[in-house]
């Protein structure tokens, strides 16, 4: 034990001293054992497999294999395996080009670790290090094990594939699991998984640093004005955690609309050349702006020891999805702020989320029969959006989810059956999301609970040594930050969401495989400009006036006309804008060009009804892949007639943009100017994280 205590001062320093479990946590796995730690972010996870590959590899030549799931979390292990003065390299999708040399140097045994994604263990020419004795392991690694579960809340299929090769390792190989986030029902399944030899050492998950506080403002403009009147109170730097992208932009511009420096973060932020994502968290990080708003794409793996507050702007599904993500906040200060603000639609958004977890029974059905009917040599992923309705990205979840099932295998590009005769185990996916079902419902109760919060996550978490914190906002008896908003703010907020547009960028091609005058591009001289689109179908703001006017009222109200022209006023005069047309539809006829001759006159622009509906089409909103949307549209519009100048192309609302697409390029045939596409409602993307 001496030698491990000396081993950590030689590196941090004499006052170093070990945090409670990490030293016997590090024996055991000295010892052989397989271990899974459970502890709160902060405790030192790293330290334990780092100082345990030193003493290690002082014995012998193997290496520690680190299995982690994101990128950025990877990088972070690197920077505190540098401290250690350790050699560790990482194989990932982004480092290709440095595979022969991590190679070379496993060769020579120059590397200390290794981090990998789970998809990794999958690839053959990594098994192939196994299988040749490059890479000999001494220690196995899995970082954030809760992974492995799939009753845990951020199950990856791919962690099964660490199952098997855990199986296959010489039962001498120490494992150690770690994860922050584990209940005991989580910790069963993985005992289950891995060995149920595996140790399980867990330490109390309360957090002292942090002060929760809960404040239920139903209304977006109200959560936007609450944040607004607060936020440079607020300690330090700190994130705004939202459930979708298109919330993530609203708060974004609504601070950066108000001085406040932010950024926004998110999965597919676009690489528009302003600013890269690694540059968005750089000025993070060197607290250049003082909050970042984010999905939950800015999660694991993002060290930032002082970060001084975390506000929801809606409730996540569950406590364990929040209380990981309150924990990025007051790691290496005392004191720092956990703010829930609880609004109208969070329940709405979370179901969304949990119903479409599971790619359903029909659409694994439809999958499994058309690669059955297509065995060889099998299907593209591109071959199921034409056969199948359903949404590309839904699609390609389902056929990773069969393949970890073992349904179907992938070849190259190409998807085949698997030998074994498969069919779907829906009871197991029901159990899951009956599970979810209750944990939102628990996360509600959370919200409105009395007592004290930290004790209540810490209970969900079954962590026995759960008690009244004394500084949450439940335990003083008194609101840690005002709950008052000003009615000034408010009304700011109200207009600002109003006037909140987004762009519609045009479609450049046609679905793949679809030829267009032998090309699949579609010509410059025919595309649309980039658009605009006055709100989201449905939301708060002019979303839900669109709805009303679309389905109940049948026709839209003048506020519509007013907030359309005053969205389009520059931009017309700006693009040249001269002449205005609208999109009709066979089942009201009258809806859209009404509406788009009424803006046209707001705009002082001519109007003419040059766009004819020839053939009635399904609604582009049952329809859910490119290919079929395209079908459905592209013979069913006639252009009577068009005008040389540039010319706003309206319709009511824009979903898969191919409507724009088919009229704009038979506009621009028939010798139109510029088109320009303009939609009361979007109902695409709404929901995405
Ligand atoms: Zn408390």
């Amino acid at each position: 034990m001496k030698e491990l205590l000396q081993e950590l001062k030689n590196t941090y320093g004499e006052e170093a001293e070990f945090r409670d479990g990490q030293e016997e946590a590090i024996q055991e796995v000295l010892n052989g054992k397989r271990l899974l730690v459970v502890q709160k972010t902060g405790w030192g996870k790293s330290l334990v497999y780092f100082l345990a590959t030193r003493m290690i590899r002082k014995r012998t030549q193997a290496v520690t294999l680190i299995i982690s799931p994101l990128l950025a979390l990877m990088n972070n292990q690197i920077v505190s395996a540098d401290k250690l003065g350790l050699q560790v390299e990482t194989i990932n999708s982004e480092n290709m080009d440095n595979w022969e040399s991590v190679i070379e140097r496993l060769e020579k045994n120059r590397i200390d670790a290794l981090i990998v994604s789970p998809e990794r263990l999958a690839n053959e020419e990594f098994q192939e290090l196994f299988r040749t004795g490059i890479l000999r392991i001494g220690l196995f690694v899995v970082d954030e094990a809760h992974c492995i579960s799939d009753w845990g809340h951020d199950f990856r299929p791919d962690y099964r594939r660490i199952v098997d090769v855990i199986r296959r390792l010489p039962s001498n190989i120490p494992v150690l699991a770690t994860t922050a986030t584990a209940n005991d029902r989580v910790i069963k399944d993985i005992k289950e998984q891995l060995g149920e030899d595996i140790i399980v050492s867990r330490g109390s998950l309360m957090r002292e640093s942090l002060q929760l506080q809960v404040i239920r403002l139903t209304t977006k403009e109200e959560r936007l004005a609450w944040i607004l009147d607060h936020i440079m109170e607020l300690p330090g730097t700190g994130i705004i955690y939202c459930l979708t992208v298109s919330d993530c932009q609203l708060v974004y511009k609504w601070l950066c609309t108000n001085g406040i420096p932010s950024r926004c973060y998110y999965a597919d932020l676009k690489n528009d050349g302003t600013e890269d994502k690694q540059t968005i968290v750089d000025l993070f990080m060197t607290n250049q702006i003082k909050v970042l708003a984010a999905t939950v794409a800015f999660g694991m793996g993002f060290d930032k020891p002082d970060i001084g507050f975390v506000i929801h702007f809606q409730k996540p599904g569950n406590l364990v999805a929040y209380y990981q993500q309150i924990g990025r906040a007051g790691r290496g200060i005392s004191r720092a702020l956990a703010i829930l603000l609880s609004g109208g639609e969070d329940n709405r958004i979370n179901n969304y989320f949990i119903e479409s977890a599971f790619p359903t029974e029909d659409l694994m059905e439809e999958v499994m029969s058309a690669v059955r009917e297509n065995p060889d040599p099998g299907l593209k992923q591109s071959d199921f959006e034409k056969l199948i309705n359903m949404k590309p990205s839904k699609i390609k979840a389902c056929l990773k989810y069969l393949v970890v099932e073992g349904a179907i295998y992938k070849d190259g590009a190409y998807y085949r059956p698997a030998a074994r005769f498969w069919k779907p185990d829906m009871e197991k996916s029901r159990e899951i999301t009956a599970i979810r079902r209750n944990e939102l419902e628990q996360m509600t109760d959370f919200a409105g609970t009395g007592s004290c919060y930290m004790k209540y996550i810490a209970g969900v978490l079954d962590d026995s040594r759960a008690k009244a914190c004394g500084t949450c906002s439940n335990c003083l008896n008194r609101p840690i930050v005002s709950e008052e908003l000003r009615q000034n703010t408010l009304l700011k907020a109200q207009s600002f969401i109003k006037e909140d547009f987004h762009e519609i960028d045009p479609r450049k091609q046609w679905p793949s495989g679809v030829l267009v005058d032998g090309k699949n591009r579609i010509p410059k001289e025919f595309l649309c400009e980039t658009g605009r689109v006055l709100s989201y179908y449905g939301d708060a703001g002019w979303g839900r006036l669109v709805a009303e006017g679309k389905y109940r009222d049948h026709h839209f109200d003048d506020q519509l006309v007013e907030a359309a022209a005053g969205l389009l006023t520059d931009f017309v005069e700006e693009h040249e804008i001269r002449w205005v047309t609208g999109i009709p539809s066979l089942r009201r006829p009258a809806l859209v060009p009404e509406f788009a001759r009424r803006l046209a006159a707001q705009l002082h622009l001519n109007y003419a009804q040059v766009i004819e509906k020839v053939k009635d089409t399904r609604c582009q909103k049952e329809l859910n892949t490119s290919f079929l949307q395209y079908e459905n549209v592209k013979d069913s519009f006639e252009v009577k007639q068009a005008f040389s100048e540039n010319v706003l192309l309206v319709d009511d609302m824009v979903d898969s943009r191919w409507t724009f697409t088919v009229c704009g390029y038979k506009l621009r045939e028939s010798g139109s100017g510029k088109v320009f596409p303009f939609a009361l409602a979007s109902s695409a993307g709404r929901d995405g994280r």
